[in-house]
Protein backbone atom coordinates (compact mmCIF):
# COMPACT_ATOMS: atom_id res chain seq x y z
CA UNK A 1 0.00 0.00 0.00
CA UNK A 2 1.18 3.74 -0.58
CA UNK A 3 1.96 5.18 2.15
CA UNK A 4 0.70 9.06 2.52
CA UNK A 5 3.92 10.99 1.65
CA UNK A 6 5.57 8.48 -0.93
CA UNK A 7 7.32 10.31 -3.29
CA UNK A 8 7.33 13.62 -0.84
CA UNK A 9 10.52 15.69 0.31
CA UNK A 10 10.71 17.68 3.38
CA UNK A 11 12.99 20.37 4.59
CA UNK A 12 12.99 20.11 8.90
CA UNK A 13 14.76 22.60 10.65
CA UNK A 14 15.90 21.89 14.03
CA UNK A 15 15.34 18.00 13.47
CA UNK A 16 18.50 16.77 15.62
CA UNK A 17 15.86 16.84 18.78
CA UNK A 18 12.79 17.07 20.48
CA UNK A 19 10.29 17.94 18.41
CA UNK A 20 11.71 18.25 15.37
CA UNK A 21 13.22 14.90 15.42
CA UNK A 22 9.71 12.91 16.04
CA UNK A 23 8.63 14.76 13.28
CA UNK A 24 11.53 13.88 10.74
CA UNK A 25 11.00 10.13 12.29
CA UNK A 26 7.47 10.28 11.50
CA UNK A 27 7.30 12.30 8.02
CA UNK A 28 10.35 9.49 6.88
CA UNK A 29 8.48 6.72 8.33
CA UNK A 30 5.22 7.96 6.38
CA UNK A 31 7.64 8.07 2.80
CA UNK A 32 8.80 11.29 2.77
CA UNK A 33 12.56 11.53 2.08
CA UNK A 34 13.48 14.31 4.86
CA UNK A 35 16.23 16.93 5.02
CA UNK A 36 17.49 17.41 8.73
CA UNK A 37 18.77 20.67 9.52
CA UNK A 38 19.88 21.63 12.81
CA UNK A 39 22.99 23.37 14.41
CA UNK A 40 24.33 20.14 15.67
CA UNK A 41 25.74 17.44 12.84
CA UNK A 42 26.47 14.65 15.04
CA UNK A 43 22.44 14.89 16.43
CA UNK A 44 21.24 14.88 12.89
CA UNK A 45 23.49 12.07 11.54
CA UNK A 46 22.10 10.13 14.50
CA UNK A 47 18.12 10.67 13.48
CA UNK A 48 19.65 9.78 9.65
CA UNK A 49 21.35 6.45 10.61
CA UNK A 50 17.67 5.45 12.38
CA UNK A 51 15.52 6.72 9.24
CA UNK A 52 18.27 4.78 7.16
CA UNK A 53 17.70 1.46 9.34
CA UNK A 54 14.12 1.84 8.78
CA UNK A 55 14.68 2.06 5.15
CA UNK A 56 13.75 5.39 4.52
CA UNK A 57 16.03 8.56 2.65
CA UNK A 58 17.68 11.21 5.24
CA UNK A 59 20.07 13.62 4.41
CA UNK A 60 22.60 15.67 6.54
CA UNK A 61 22.23 19.40 6.57
CA UNK A 62 24.44 21.81 9.13
CA UNK A 63 23.43 25.33 9.57
CA UNK A 64 22.14 28.06 11.29
CA UNK A 65 18.52 29.17 10.03
CA UNK A 66 19.38 32.30 11.45
CA UNK A 67 22.06 33.00 8.79
CA UNK A 68 20.77 33.62 4.93
CA UNK A 69 23.68 32.22 3.25
CA UNK A 70 23.20 29.39 4.70
CA UNK A 71 19.18 28.46 4.80
CA UNK A 72 19.75 29.42 0.61
CA UNK A 73 22.79 27.40 0.70
CA UNK A 74 20.78 24.23 2.91
CA UNK A 75 17.74 24.49 -0.05
CA UNK A 76 20.23 24.29 -2.76
CA UNK A 77 21.94 21.32 -1.63
CA UNK A 78 18.50 19.79 -1.19
CA UNK A 79 17.62 20.54 -4.77
CA UNK A 80 21.37 19.24 -5.97
CA UNK A 81 20.29 16.02 -3.86
CA UNK A 82 16.51 15.30 -4.77
CA UNK A 83 15.19 18.07 -6.62
CA UNK A 84 12.05 19.20 -4.92
CA UNK A 85 10.52 20.25 -1.86
CA UNK A 86 7.16 19.44 -0.51
CA UNK A 87 7.29 19.87 2.76
CA UNK A 88 8.93 22.51 5.29
CA UNK A 89 9.03 22.01 9.30
CA UNK A 90 10.02 25.24 9.97
CA UNK A 91 10.48 24.58 13.70
CA UNK A 92 14.06 24.85 14.89
CA UNK A 93 14.45 27.26 18.38
CA UNK A 94 15.61 28.15 21.79
CA UNK A 95 13.80 29.79 24.61
CA UNK A 96 16.30 31.96 24.88
CA UNK A 97 17.62 34.13 27.96
CA UNK A 98 14.45 34.71 30.77
CA UNK A 99 15.01 37.64 32.66
CA UNK A 100 13.18 40.82 33.52
CA UNK A 101 12.99 43.47 30.68
CA UNK A 102 14.95 45.38 32.53
CA UNK A 103 17.85 43.31 32.47
CA UNK A 104 17.73 41.78 28.79
CA UNK A 105 20.30 42.72 26.84
CA UNK A 106 19.83 44.26 23.46
CA UNK A 107 22.04 41.38 21.95
CA UNK A 108 20.06 39.02 24.12
CA UNK A 109 17.23 40.02 22.82
CA UNK A 110 18.12 40.11 19.17
CA UNK A 111 19.59 36.66 19.79
CA UNK A 112 16.60 35.30 20.41
CA UNK A 113 14.35 36.97 18.05
CA UNK A 114 16.80 36.02 14.98
CA UNK A 115 17.21 31.86 16.19
CA UNK A 116 13.25 31.92 16.64
CA UNK A 117 11.13 34.53 14.40
CA UNK A 118 14.12 35.42 11.75
CA UNK A 119 15.04 32.49 11.26
CA UNK A 120 11.04 31.50 10.38
CA UNK A 121 11.11 34.31 7.69
CA UNK A 122 14.15 32.50 5.97
CA UNK A 123 13.11 28.98 5.97
CA UNK A 124 9.74 30.31 4.31
CA UNK A 125 11.65 32.72 1.82
CA UNK A 126 13.99 30.34 0.75
CA UNK A 127 11.59 27.66 0.19
CA UNK A 128 9.51 29.15 -2.37
CA UNK A 129 11.05 29.76 -5.63
CA UNK A 130 11.57 25.62 -5.08
CA UNK A 131 8.01 25.20 -3.90
CA UNK A 132 5.78 27.99 -6.30
CA UNK A 133 5.95 25.04 -8.75
CA UNK A 134 3.62 21.84 -7.17
CA UNK A 135 2.54 23.86 -3.45
CA UNK A 136 3.13 22.17 -0.82
CA UNK A 137 2.81 22.56 3.14
CA UNK A 138 4.45 24.67 5.36
CA UNK A 139 4.31 24.15 9.52
CA UNK A 140 5.90 27.00 11.57
CA UNK A 141 6.32 25.48 15.16
CA UNK A 142 5.14 28.77 17.22
CA UNK A 143 4.26 28.24 21.02
CA UNK A 144 1.43 28.56 23.69
CA UNK A 145 3.54 31.46 24.83
CA UNK A 146 3.03 34.91 22.90
CA UNK A 147 -0.53 33.68 21.81
CA UNK A 148 -2.37 32.26 24.43
CA UNK A 149 -0.10 32.66 27.63
CA UNK A 150 2.15 35.32 29.17
CA UNK A 151 2.19 34.52 32.94
CA UNK A 152 5.79 32.99 32.01
CA UNK A 153 7.53 35.90 33.19
CA UNK A 154 10.96 36.81 31.82
CA UNK A 155 10.16 35.15 28.22
CA UNK A 156 9.29 38.57 26.43
CA UNK A 157 11.93 37.88 24.06
CA UNK A 158 10.46 34.29 23.50
CA UNK A 159 6.63 35.23 23.54
CA UNK A 160 7.79 37.85 21.16
CA UNK A 161 9.30 35.86 18.75
CA UNK A 162 6.32 33.24 19.15
CA UNK A 163 3.78 35.66 18.00
CA UNK A 164 5.76 37.31 16.15
CA UNK A 165 5.62 33.91 13.83
CA UNK A 166 1.75 33.89 14.42
CA UNK A 167 1.56 36.85 12.52
CA UNK A 168 3.71 36.10 9.47
CA UNK A 169 2.52 32.57 9.00
CA UNK A 170 -0.91 34.02 8.47
CA UNK A 171 0.78 36.55 6.11
CA UNK A 172 2.34 34.22 4.30
CA UNK A 173 -0.60 31.96 3.92
CA UNK A 174 -2.42 34.58 1.99
CA UNK A 175 0.52 35.22 -0.16
CA UNK A 176 1.08 31.49 -0.98
CA UNK A 177 -2.03 30.16 -1.69
CA UNK A 178 -1.77 31.47 -5.06
CA UNK A 179 0.53 28.43 -5.44
CA UNK A 180 -0.93 25.82 -3.49
CA UNK A 181 1.03 26.53 -0.56
CA UNK A 182 -0.41 25.89 2.70
CA UNK A 183 0.81 27.77 5.68
CA UNK A 184 -0.08 26.28 9.52
CA UNK A 185 1.21 27.14 12.91
CA UNK A 186 1.40 24.55 15.58
CA UNK A 187 1.19 26.25 19.62
CA UNK A 188 2.46 23.47 21.97
CA UNK A 189 2.24 23.94 25.36
CA UNK A 190 5.06 22.26 27.28
CA UNK A 191 6.81 19.56 25.65
CA UNK A 192 9.30 16.53 27.04
CA UNK A 193 12.24 17.71 25.03
CA UNK A 194 15.83 19.20 25.81
CA UNK A 195 14.70 22.62 24.90
CA UNK A 196 15.61 23.26 28.42
CA UNK A 197 19.65 23.01 26.97
CA UNK A 198 18.78 26.32 25.31
CA UNK A 199 16.99 28.14 28.25
CA UNK A 200 19.10 30.77 29.97
CA UNK A 201 17.90 31.72 33.17
CA UNK A 202 18.82 34.12 36.38
CA UNK A 203 16.25 32.92 39.33
CA UNK A 204 17.35 36.37 41.29
CA UNK A 205 16.90 38.38 38.94
CA UNK A 206 13.49 36.86 38.00
CA UNK A 207 12.15 37.28 41.36
CA UNK A 208 11.62 40.92 41.39
CA UNK A 209 9.02 40.92 38.92
CA UNK A 210 7.76 37.11 39.44
CA UNK A 211 3.86 37.23 39.96
CA UNK A 212 3.33 34.25 42.09
CA UNK A 213 0.83 32.08 40.22
CA UNK A 214 -0.16 28.23 42.08
CA UNK A 215 -1.93 25.44 39.98
CA UNK A 216 -2.30 23.10 43.66
CA UNK A 217 -3.40 20.18 40.95
CA UNK A 218 -1.06 20.92 38.52
CA UNK A 219 -1.05 22.69 35.32
CA UNK A 220 -2.04 19.94 32.83
CA UNK A 221 -5.51 19.23 33.07
CA UNK A 222 -5.57 16.34 30.10
CA UNK A 223 -3.35 14.13 30.73
CA UNK A 224 -1.21 14.96 33.46
CA UNK A 225 1.96 15.52 32.23
CA UNK A 226 3.41 17.31 29.40
CA UNK A 227 3.32 16.29 26.23
CA UNK A 228 5.30 13.87 24.30
CA UNK A 229 7.18 15.07 20.78
CA UNK A 230 5.85 11.87 19.03
CA UNK A 231 2.63 13.25 20.00
CA UNK A 232 3.31 16.35 18.24
CA UNK A 233 4.79 14.57 15.65
CA UNK A 234 1.06 13.19 14.96
CA UNK A 235 0.10 16.93 14.38
CA UNK A 236 2.81 17.57 11.79
CA UNK A 237 1.54 14.36 9.40
CA UNK A 238 -1.55 15.09 9.74
CA UNK A 239 -0.89 19.17 8.57
CA UNK A 240 1.67 17.54 5.89
CA UNK A 241 -0.82 15.40 4.27
CA UNK A 242 -3.44 16.08 1.86
CA UNK A 243 -5.74 14.80 5.23
CA UNK A 244 -5.73 18.34 5.76
CA UNK A 245 -5.74 20.02 1.86
CA UNK A 246 -8.12 22.81 2.50
CA UNK A 247 -6.90 23.90 5.93
CA UNK A 248 -4.51 26.97 5.81
CA UNK A 249 -3.53 29.84 7.67
CA UNK A 250 -4.77 28.21 11.21
CA UNK A 251 -2.98 27.62 14.09
CA UNK A 252 -3.48 24.40 16.59
CA UNK A 253 -3.18 24.19 20.12
CA UNK A 254 -1.71 20.87 21.23
CA UNK A 255 -1.26 21.44 24.96
CA UNK A 256 -4.04 19.31 26.56
CA UNK A 257 -5.77 22.53 27.91
CA UNK A 258 -3.25 23.81 29.83
CA UNK A 259 -2.91 27.42 27.60
CA UNK A 260 -6.59 27.89 28.77
CA UNK A 261 -5.99 27.72 32.82
P1 LIG B 1 15.00 21.11 21.42
O1 LIG B 1 16.04 21.97 22.05
O2 LIG B 1 14.86 19.71 21.90
O3 LIG B 1 15.21 21.10 19.83
C1 LIG B 1 15.45 22.29 19.12
C2 LIG B 1 16.48 22.03 18.02
O4 LIG B 1 16.65 23.24 17.25
C3 LIG B 1 17.87 21.66 18.58
O5 LIG B 1 18.33 20.49 17.94
C4 LIG B 1 18.73 22.87 18.21
O6 LIG B 1 20.08 22.53 17.91
C5 LIG B 1 18.03 23.40 16.97
N1 LIG B 1 18.31 24.82 16.75
C6 LIG B 1 18.14 25.85 17.60
N2 LIG B 1 18.53 27.00 17.02
C7 LIG B 1 18.97 26.67 15.79
C8 LIG B 1 19.50 27.42 14.71
N3 LIG B 1 19.68 28.74 14.79
N4 LIG B 1 19.84 26.78 13.56
C9 LIG B 1 19.68 25.44 13.47
N5 LIG B 1 19.18 24.68 14.45
C10 LIG B 1 18.83 25.29 15.59
O7 LIG B 1 13.63 21.90 21.61
P2 LIG B 1 12.12 21.63 21.12
O8 LIG B 1 11.29 21.79 22.33
O9 LIG B 1 12.01 20.41 20.30
O10 LIG B 1 11.91 22.95 20.25
C11 LIG B 1 11.40 22.94 18.92
C12 LIG B 1 10.45 24.11 18.75
O11 LIG B 1 9.32 23.92 19.59
C13 LIG B 1 11.02 25.47 19.14
O12 LIG B 1 10.65 26.42 18.15
C14 LIG B 1 10.33 25.79 20.44
O13 LIG B 1 10.21 27.17 20.68
C15 LIG B 1 9.00 25.12 20.22
N6 LIG B 1 8.23 24.84 21.45
C16 LIG B 1 8.71 23.97 22.38
C17 LIG B 1 7.96 23.73 23.54
C18 LIG B 1 8.44 22.77 24.60
O14 LIG B 1 7.86 22.74 25.70
N7 LIG B 1 9.45 21.97 24.36
C19 LIG B 1 6.73 24.37 23.72
C20 LIG B 1 6.27 25.25 22.74
C21 LIG B 1 7.03 25.48 21.60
Amino acid sequence: MEKLLQGQVAFMTGAGSGIGKAAALKLAENGAKVALVDLHKENIEEVKSQIEKSGSEALVLEANVSSPKEVENSYKQLMHHWGRVDLVFANAGINGVVTPIEDLDPKEWELTLSNNLTSTFLTVKYAIPHMKANGGSIIITSSINGNRVYRNIGMSAYSTSKIGQMGFGKMAALELAEYQIRVNMICPGAIETNISENTWKEKDNLKKVEIPIQYPEGNQPLEHRAGRPEQVADLILFLASSQSSHITGSEIYIDGAESLL
